[in-house]
């Protein structure tokens, strides 16, 4: 699915390709050409001319987008077209001439090689150069967290939170604002936590409107399978369930419970995020390390040795 554009003035791209999230950073101060792929941690460093193809293309498909059919021909010839403009006459002459045929060919080499990394493949392999990245140069951070709420339907011990739970929240249109200054900066991504943010009732509307974002949300589970399908259909990109043990007991003691309810619930909650009941496209699980340091060998949500 296509989301709005929503082009900042200082460089920043961003598009839904082959349904995996694209955003592309060409003006830090280091000079550097950063892309998050799915807002995956570190990001890209592409040189100057793979930037320019791939925020010509993100242009380009943004402009060819309207209405139905495949657009990949329109889009890959106005690639073409403005890359030849900025360097078919600079190097029109001699070995290094460039050639509309040519610069097709590095369209189709460029998106090649970024698709794969995007589908799983390692960048090395791909045959993406692995760059030093300096994160105290960047203009702004890869990604924000957004504590909606310090509401919790929980009583974990251990809870992390030093706020009051009951206290003023920003609205629904203070969060918009929000959303304006961190994409005006470059942030690619947010993510949705709190608190228990499920307890917030405009959280669906706050993924929908975020949608230029990469989108994550941590929860503790309890009402994900509520809304799990809302929140799938307002373009969350993944969730982050804490799920404290394998064994339903032991994690709802660990979340201040008694009766085993809630880490039933949990690991529902996982499978949910995962693909199974909300039907996710994109399926991903993450685990804590007490879950990966689990003695269950059985456990489902157990890691791959
Ligand atoms: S679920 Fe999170 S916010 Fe809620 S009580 Fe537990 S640690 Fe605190």
């Amino acid at each position: 699915m296509a989301r709005k554009p929503q082009f900042a003035p200082e460089g920043i791209r961003h598009a839904t390709l082959n349904n995996h999230r694209f955003h592309l950073r060409l003006t830090d101060p280091t000079e550097e050409n950063f892309l998050w792929i799915d807002g995956r941690s570190p990001p890209l460093v592409l040189d100057q001319v793979a930037a320019e193809f791939l925020a010509e293309v993100i242009d380009a498909m943004w402009a060819h987008q309207e209405g139905s059919g495949d657009h990949t021909d329109r889009v890959c010839d106005q690639v073409v077209e403005r890359m030849y403009g900025r360097y078919g006459t600079r190097f029109a002459l001699g070995r290094n001439r460039v050639t509309r045929a040519r610069i097709r060919a590095d369209l189709d080499r460029i998106f090649g090689t970024l698709m794969a990394v995007a589908d799983g493949s390692c960048p090395l392999e791909a045959g993406v150069e692995m760059q030093e990245i300096r994160q105290e140069a960047w203009a702004a951070p890869a990604r924000m967290d957004l504590a909606v709420t310090y509401r919790c339907n929980l009583e974990c011990p251990h809870c992390y939170m030093g706020a009051p739970r009951e206290m003023q929240e920003l609205s629904t249109q203070e969060w918009l604002s929000v959303y304006e200054v961190l994409w005006r900066i470059g942030i690619p991504q947010v993510v949705f936590t709190g608190g228990e943010p499920l307890l917030r009732e405009d959280l669906v509307s706050l993924v929908a409107e975020a949608e230029e974002f990469v989108t994550g949300l941590v929860t503790n589970g309890v009402l994900l399978e509520e809304h799990a399908a809302s929140l799938r259909d307002a373009s969350l990109d993944y969730v982050q369930v804490t799920l404290e043990s394998h064994d339903p007991g032991i994690h709802d003691r660990m979340v201040g419970s008694a009766d085993g309810r809630y880490g039933r619930g949990c690991v529902v909650s996982c499978a949910c995020a995962g693909g199974g009941a909300a039907g996710c496209d994109r399926k991903r699980i993450q685990t804590c390390p007490l879950c990966v340091a689990c003695s269950n060998l059985d456990c489902p949500l157990r890691p791959a040795a």
